[in-house]
């Protein structure tokens, strides 16, 4: 049942999608609200809620170079869309800005960074899906994408959708659910895969590929940046509902408590905020948030 309701949400999103003219966003800067810490939260006593306040710091796993949801800016530090949900999230456990550790998290290296212990929670464009929850917990979702193709200015291939990239070559990123998906259901394109998406869109500039493959906003992140060389091709394939990345736990008490904080930020305006200061700059229309589902059971309410 609930996946119909992701469909409806990523189906009002991806309708939304409209290119807005260059944000003028090169240096990674965001117009994010000021983010401001709770004081002294109280938490059960052993819950990771509790490590986490009582460190007064954390290290996030986001991406470094999509424009819109996760790019460094010229100091290094991220800016985006997860980015600012994030913070928010750090914010409720009395974390600010200063102490958030961020680290790189590339599509392939999410599940095995959580099972580390190298990062306390991921916020990196990250799909949930069954194959990923068994290995981590996910909360959310709190954004539904969907797979959409980014083409050179003027698709001189005619690509109109994923049937039409037999023996084309196609970039995407290892450890992705695009390139994923392209291995499996579309095995006749000739699948490139980088380790980041910023390789598949030199690639493509450069001619080396003939297109690339990922969800819709990361690849608007990157028409907004190279106008006059890429476009999208516009025609969503998949949903892609973002979740947030947590160590595996018996008793989902931190994955819950992320949950009931999503919740919050969508009720008190927090999340619209965040979205228009970021993706808003390719998205007119801010969708309504996707319902959170589940710890045990992601995707599902
Ligand atoms: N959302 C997809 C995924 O989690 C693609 C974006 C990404 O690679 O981060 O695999």
């Amino acid at each position: 049942m609930m996946r119909t309701r992701v469909a409806l949400v990523a189906g009002a999103a991806a309708a939304a999608l409209v290119l807005a003219a260059c944000g003028g966003d090169e240096d990674g800067e965001t117009a994010a609200p000021d983010v401001t810490a709770e004081e002294s939260p109280e938490f059960e006593a052993g819950t990771t809620m509790a490590e986490l306040a009582e460190a007064g710091q954390m290290t996030i796993g986001t991406k470094f170079d999509q424009p819109l949801f996760g790019l460094a800016d010229l100091e290094g530090v991220p800016q985006g869309f997860d980015v600012e949900i994030a913070k928010l999230i750090a914010a409720q456990l009395g974390i600010t800005e200063d102490n958030i550790e961020w680290v790189e998290t590339v599509s392939a290296n999410r599940e095995p960074f959580l099972e580390q212990g190298r990062v306390d929670m991921v916020v990196a464009t990250y799909t949930i899906n069954e194959e990923r929850d068994k290995v981590v917990d996910f909360a959310g979702p709190y954004y539904v994408a969907g797979q959409d193709i980014l083409v050179p200015a003027g698709n001189p291939d005619g690509v109109e959708g994923p049937e039409d990239l037999a023996g084309l070559r196609v970039c995407s990123v290892s450890g992705s659910t695009p390139a994923e998906n392209i291995r499996t259901n579309y095995a006749e394109a000739n699948l490139v895969e980088f380790d980041a998406y910023t390789d598949c869109l030199e690639a493509l500039l450069n001619g080396q590929v003939d297109n690339m493959t990922t969800d819709n906003v990361i690849l608007s992140g990157y028409v907004s940046e190279n106008p006059d060389e890429v476009e999208l091709v516009g025609n969503p394939f998949t949903e892609e509902p973002y979740g947030i990345g947590v160590p595996e736990s018996e008793d989902k008490v931190f994955c819950e408590w992320v949950n009931d904080t999503l919740n919050e930020l969508y009720e008190d305006g927090s999340w619209a905020e965040a979205f228009e200061a970021t993706v808003g700059e390719v998205i007119e229309e801010t969708p309504e948030p996707p319902a959170t589902g589940s710890c045990e059971t992601p995707g599902a309410a």
